[in-house]
């Protein structure tokens, strides 16, 4: 007997602003991410009419997760880019801050610091291409776009956080692009899918594909 996963009980429909019965509730202060608002959504007795319906009834989740496989690799994409920017503002800082009359860039720690960032960066980028050849090659590339947005989100929250570190105090200081990138890539763990609902993708790709991790 098919699992009831409620899924077939989902509907999308479009709510045009200025709905009677439909208003914008509490706007959320977030960490990172400020020039995207997050809010609350109010329903009171607001009439939807047929014609703004998503799909058919019962289709919200197909229609939901129609373009998820687009909206995944460009947050892999997203993060190499800004796993990049922090990588290179890591490395400026490294040649140019004097402490103990060198360059920090030549204490080895730092050193290996700055080789495991580009090589996870590269890793990640490798990910992200693997999984953009396979969304043109394959009907079901679900697994490898869920494998390279773990991998990216993951590593750009690494490579975030070695950054902030190599610049020190000059990268806790609010106005250090690197503060900004530290907090903004923590939600790309979250939205589109948590890092552990990648794992259970990946996990029901490798079992079979009618088996619901
Ligand atoms: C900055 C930001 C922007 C967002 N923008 C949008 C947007 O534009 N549109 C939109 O629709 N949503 C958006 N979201 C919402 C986002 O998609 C959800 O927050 C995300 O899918 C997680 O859902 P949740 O918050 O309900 O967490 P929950 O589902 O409550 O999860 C809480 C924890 O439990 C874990 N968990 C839950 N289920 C399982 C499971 N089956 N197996 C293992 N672990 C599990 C999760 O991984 C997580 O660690 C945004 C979120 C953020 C932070």
């Amino acid at each position: 007997m098919p699992q009831d996963d409620g899924s077939s009980a989902i509907t999308a429909f479009l709510v045009e602003k200025g709905t009677p019965g439909f208003s914008i509730g509490r706007i959320h202060a977030k960490m990172g991410w400020h020039g995207y608002i997050m809010c609350e959504l109010v329903f009171e007795d607001a009439f939807v009419p047929t014609a703004n319906l998503l799909g058919g009834i019962g289709q919200g989740l197909q229609v939901a997760m129609s373009n998820i496989n687009d909206a995944r690799i460009g947050v892999a994409a997203h993060c190499v880019g800004m796993a990049q920017r922090a990588l290179d503002l890591a490395l400026e800082h490294a040649r140019t801050r004097i402490a103990f009359g060198k360059p920090i860039g030549q204490f080895q720690g730092l050193q290996w610091m700055l080789a495991d960032m580009a090589l996870a960066v590269e890793q990640a980028r490798a990910f992200l291409y693997a999984a953009a050849r396979d969304m043109e090659r394959s009907d079901d590339s679900r697994v490898s776009v869920s494998m390279a947005k773990l991998a990216a989100t993951e590593m750009a929250g690494r490579v975030a956080d070695q950054a902030l570190q190599i610049m020190g105090g000059a990268g806790y200081v609010a106005e250090s692009p690197i503060e900004m990138i530290y907090r903004d890539v923590r939600a790309f763990r979250i939205g589109e899918g948590t890092s552990e609902i990648q794992k259970n993708q990946i996990a029901r790709g490798l079992l079979g594909k009618g088996f619901r991790a």
